[in-house]
């Protein structure tokens, strides 16, 4: 049996109509840069993340880093974030001249600790980006009430977690003062090819996103700051409104799927016998429905790469996400981090695994991957 990562053909396939009509339609319209689609989807993702707002953009990277340029955040400002998160978090920081400051993550959740936050902010602080990892949301209320202690800003990058909910219901990327999302096509919303989103509930910073969007100019020509070409495709707003009806079903379907996990590693004996780890949904216990949004189904593991290397050889694909946590990559080495500076993200970097997972994943895949596991600790 073969068990891909993630079978986005198997996903569109059903699509694959209505996914045609909608680019001949833009073919027709040619109204390729910032048509009405855009728009269109703007107003559907913001209505769906319960934010006001909502601008497309090119890719999760640049809403990032056009969230920290409408906050003005350049040289001499830190910003604090996690050290275990994709690179794109602390590199759009970097990029503007400013400092990534990192705190430890939880051991459970591998998002922010806010328990070590106070202690990272200098009078430089400027902002804080929580990371909602896996489709997972970070305990967004100890973060937003340090920020608000000290008047920071916080971004929360969301590209993982369209549609999570904080233990209030609040939707992920509609609690900070911007929210990034991403449309990278493996994500949970991904287009057929790149685009993100900044969502917020401020019509002055969305105003300022969209003047930063289109090299700030206001009107044509006339430049009122300096932004830069930061646009979301129509084409891809055109398809990202086809997906975003089924979006609803696709993360009904990642959670039964985390659930059938669940129940064959709890049948499997691993988490007694090896010490594996399962993924921990911290807000399930509250009642809430939209909790996790399962974008990766992430174990920690003993002996990781030799697992992986034994499920590959049977057709199991699977990832590591994150193998180096970002204070130890090579270009960060003049941040002055060494081994040891954040030790429960070191310590999931050698552990994580992410299993198979997606809307299209069958229960007799689950089972032979659950059951592979189980053969190589047995060895
Ligand atoms: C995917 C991702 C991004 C970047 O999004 P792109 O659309 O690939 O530029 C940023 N942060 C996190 C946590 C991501 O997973």
């Amino acid at each position: 049996m073969r068990v891909p990562l993630l079978d986005l053909a198997a996903q569109h396939a059903p699509l694959r109509q209505e996914l045609l009509v909608a680019m001949a339609r833009v073919l027709e319209r040619s109204a390729f840069i910032l048509g009405e689609e855009v728009a269109e989807l703007e107003a559907q993702v913001a209505a769906y993340c319960q934010a006001a707002y909502g601008i497309g953009v090119s890719s999760g990277t640049d809403a990032l880093l056009v969230a920290l340029m409408a906050l003005d955040i350049g040289p001499g400002d830190e910003v604090i974030t996690t050290p275990f998160t994709f690179f794109a978090t602390a590199g759009s920081i970097s990029r503007l001249g400013a400092r990534p400051v990192f705190v430890d993550i939880e051991p459970q959740t591998y998002t922010l600790d806010a328990a070590h936050l106070e202690a990272a902010i200098t009078p430089r602080t400027r902002a804080i980006i929580p990371v909602h990892l896996y489709g997972q949301c970070a305990d967004m209320a100890p973060i937003l009430a340090v920020a608000a202690r000290h008047g920071l800003a916080v971004i929360e990058d969301a590209a993982q977690a369209i549609g999570a909910a904080y233990s209030d219901g609040r939707r992920a990327g509609s609690m900070g003062t911007l929210g990034c999302l991403s449309f990278f096509p493996s994500k949970n919303l991904g287009g057929l090819g790149d685009g993100g989103m900044v969502v917020t509930q401020d019509a002055a910073l969305a105003e300022r996103v969209r003047l930063l969007r289109v090299h700030g100019s206001q009107p044509k020509y006339y430049h009122q700051t300096i932004g830069g070409n930061f646009r979301l495709d129509t084409l891809q707003a055109a398809t990202l409104l086809v997906k975003l009806h089924h979006l609803d079903r696709w993360t009904a379907a990642r959670r039964a799927c985390a659930q059938t996990y669940e129940k064959l590693f709890a049948a499997s004996g691993l988490v007694e016998q090896v010490g594996l780890r399962l993924p921990t949904a911290r807000y399930r216990a509250c009642g809430v429905v939209y909790d996790h949004v399962y974008h990766q189904f992430v174990i920690a593991v003993p002996q990781r790469e030799a697992l992986r290397a034994f499920l590959h050889q049977r057709g199991i694909e699977t990832a590591v996400y994150y193998p180096l946590p970002l204070h130890l990559q090579p270009c960060y080495r003049d941040l002055g981090y060494g081994p040891g500076a954040f030790p429960v993200a070191e310590r999931a970097s050698q552990e994580v695994l992410a299993l198979p997972m997606g809307p299209t994943l069958s229960a007799e895949q689950q089972a032979y991957v659950v059951d592979t596991i189980r053969e190589f600790y047995r060895r």
